[in-house]
Parts: C-alpha cells; structure tokens; sequence
C-alpha cells in the first residue's frame, strides 16, 4: 500500500478519513490492525478487498495494482483472490449454512458436485459438518461465525481480511475462531490483515499495526 488517502464526500464535504498510509504485508503473513474507533480500520480493509475506491494512492496485491482493473475484473479478481469476514458475520438468513458458504462459487464455473465437495471440505475445516443443513438463527454466534470464515475461505483465496472477527463473541469462542485464523496462516499459508480491539487478540498475529485518525503511527514487531 503505498500513499493511499480516502476522504468520504457527504453533502458537498471531504471527510478526510485516510492520509498518506504505506503498509507491506508479505505473503504468509499475519498482521494485527488496532486503533481507536472512527480511526479508519475498516474503510481500509474495504479498500483492501476492492468494495470500496480510495482517493488517491495505490493498492498491490499479488502483483497486480487493483486500480488498473476494470469492474467487471474486480469483481472476478476478488472472488478468487480475497476472503472477507466481517464482525457480524453477514450471513443470509434464508439460506443454510451449506447454501451460505457455497454462495461464492456460484459465480465460478465448477459444477454442483465441485462445488459441494469444496464446500464440505471448508465446513468440515471449521469443525461444522454436522450443522451444514442448519439456518443462520440455528447455530450459536461462534458457529455463524465460522460458517462465515467457511464462506470466506471456500474460494481458497490467497488473502484473507478480517473485521472484527471476534468481536461479537464470548473469551472462549473467540479463541477458538483465534486459534482457526492461526491455523490458517501455519498450515495453509495464507495472508491475513485483520482488524481488532483486542490486545490478546492482536497478540496472536505476527505484527501489529495502530491507526490513529487516519495516520498509521506505529508498527510493533514481535
Ligand atoms: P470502528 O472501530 O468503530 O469500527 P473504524 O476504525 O473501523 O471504527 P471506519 O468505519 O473506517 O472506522 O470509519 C472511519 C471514519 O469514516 C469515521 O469517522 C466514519 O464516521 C467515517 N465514515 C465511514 N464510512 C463513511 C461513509 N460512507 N460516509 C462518510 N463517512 C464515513
Ligand atoms: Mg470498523
């Protein structure tokens, strides 16, 4: 990330809200993003995964400057390239867990048979095979949120970012959706920025970075 800056228009107004942020994450990475709220964490993880434009600067992820993409690229280079997972989970309601986490590769080619393969593979990663047919309003806050993390992960993207991802949730539960985005990272090599509030949290990436209104201040390496 190299000299991005996004301001919001409301009314007429630029609403500063990013200024001049350079970051590496290097592939294989876990790094940990603090700061206090309104700070800009998430408007920069939306501008990571491409939902959303910066003003100006310039975003490269796996080589590719995601700028340079049309929408219609981007929008096919983020369903292969990146997961997201956001705090409160986003799952819909009128779909099971199964349905919800094969939602990604319906925009893909692959076949039904594929696609539930993918998907049993991913929900089986998340310890949840046996609540595949269960709907959103079925399954505790831990489990939509690994119903969630399944989604996010059923495309095998190289990137993963992460809203907040425990931040709903109770010590043990977080742990254990903690312990997952670790495993993650060890045993299958994936990159992942994720937001927290959490010290103990932000403990378990390799690197911590802080916003503070906007500017990103400090950088702690374990
Ligand atoms: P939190 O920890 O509370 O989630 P955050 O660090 O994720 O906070 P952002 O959601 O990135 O903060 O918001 C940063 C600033 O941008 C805030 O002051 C917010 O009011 C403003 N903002 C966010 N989205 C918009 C928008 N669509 N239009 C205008 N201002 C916005
Ligand atoms: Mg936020």
């Amino acid at each position: 990330i190299r000299s991005l800056s996004k301001a919001y228009r409301r009314a007429g107004q630029a609403i500063p809200v990013l200024l001049d942020i350079h970051l590496d994450v290097m592939a294989g990475e876990f790094v940990a993003l603090m700061g206090p709220s309104g700070s800009g964490k998430s408007t920069l993880l939306n501008l990571i995964a491409g939902i959303d434009q910066p003003s100006s600067g310039t975003i490269e992820i796996g080589g590719v400057d995601i700028a340079t993409l049309s929408e219609g690229e981007l929008a096919d280079w983020r369903a292969a390239n990146v997961g997201f997972i956001f705090q409160f989970y986003n799952l819909l309601p009128v779909l099971t867990a199964f349905e919800n986490v094969e939602l990604p590769l319906l925009l893909t080619s692959l076949s039904a048979r594929e696609r539930g393969e993918r998907v049993d593979a991913v929900l089986d990663m998340v310890g949840l095979t046996d609540r595949a047919d269960h709907y959103p309003n079925e399954l505790s806050g831990g489990q939509q949120q690994r119903v969630a993390i399944a989604r996010a992960l059923v495309t095998d993207p190289a990137l993963i970012v992460a809203d907040e991802p425990t931040g709903d949730l109770d010590r043990t539960t977080g742990g254990e959706v903690l312990a997952l985005m670790d495993a993650l990272v060890r045993d299958l090599g994936k990159t992942i920025v994720m937001v927290t509030h959490d010290p103990k949290a932000a403990a378990r990436a390799q690197r911590m970075v802080h916003l503070e209104k906007g500017v990103l201040v400090d950088e702690v390496t374990e």
